[in-house]
């Protein structure tokens, strides 16, 4: 006998091609909303609280301030960070942000040292990062995060809407420029990352993160050094 899991239950039949082209003269807030609505009760959104995360935990706030946010705190984040989660959510009225950590067995296994960053970062990130959102995500269809176009070569295709896996993943700031980040935060006066003025322009972990020379890459300081530009997930501006 065939079983089905809560997610094959789940699943709409949603057209995730037809919705992405619907939307493309959308705002960021509409694709916010189409998101929730398709998936009521099923959808997250994932932040880092990094510096640029404000502005789409801003417009979820002024939707739903219960949809669960998904953070994960890897071990290896600036104190910063953790901090400008508590702020960030405070004065958002943010009231499902939900922390998770990586599997205390697993890093006792592999990283008891926590040097793994150093020797393998790809493994560093599948224990810190890539299992504990698969973790965090389980038992959502669908998930919103902050990816930009503008922010590297690796992401100037996008979309709006696209299957990711098992998931539906919404990309609703996919076409918001950096000056677009910038003016909306200022309009709506909200915080910045305390770590941004020291020149950090894209903020992950401690040990992979460094400052941003003017005319760089907003990403240029992510893993400096080394081949590698992504972690295996994609959160937006911070990971
Ligand atoms: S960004 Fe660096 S420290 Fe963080 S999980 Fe990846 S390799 Fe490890």
């Amino acid at each position: 006998m065939t079983t089905m899991n809560a997610m094959d239950r789940a699943a709409p039949a949603l057209d995730v091609a037809a919705l992405d082209a619907r939307l493309q003269t959308a705002s960021p807030l509409e694709i916010i909303a189409a998101g929730l609505d398709a998936f009521p009760g099923r959808i997250a959104a994932v932040s880092s609280f990094g510096t640029e995360s404000a502005v789409l935990l801003h417009m979820i706030a002024q939707l739903d301030k219960a949809t669960p946010v998904l953070f994960l705190d890897t071990g290896h984040l600036f104190e910063e960070t953790l901090a400008y989660r508590d702020t960030l959510a405070e004065q958002l009225g943010l009231t499902n942000v939900q922390t998770f950590s990586p599997d205390p067995a697993a890093l006792a296994a592999q990283d008891a040292d926590s040097s793994l960053w150093a020797e393998n970062p790809d493994a560093c990130c599948a224990l810190r990062k890539v299992e504990p959102l698969a973790r965090a995500l389980g038992p959502y269809a669908a998930w919103i995060n902050g990816r930009k176009r503008y922010q590297a070569a690796t992401r100037t295709a996008i979309p709006f809407v696209e299957q990711d896996g098992a998931r539906v993943k919404f990309n609703p700031l996919a076409a918001m420029g950096r000056d677009d980040l910038l003016a909306y935060m200022d309009a709506h006066a909200l915080p910045r990352h305390p770590l941004e003025k020291h020149g950090f322009a894209s903020i992950g972990c401690m040990p992979c993160t460094t400052r941003v020379k003017p005319g760089e890459d907003p990403r240029a300081g992510r893993w400096r050094g080394k081949a590698k530009t992504e972690c295996g997930i994609h959160f937006g501006d911070g990971i």
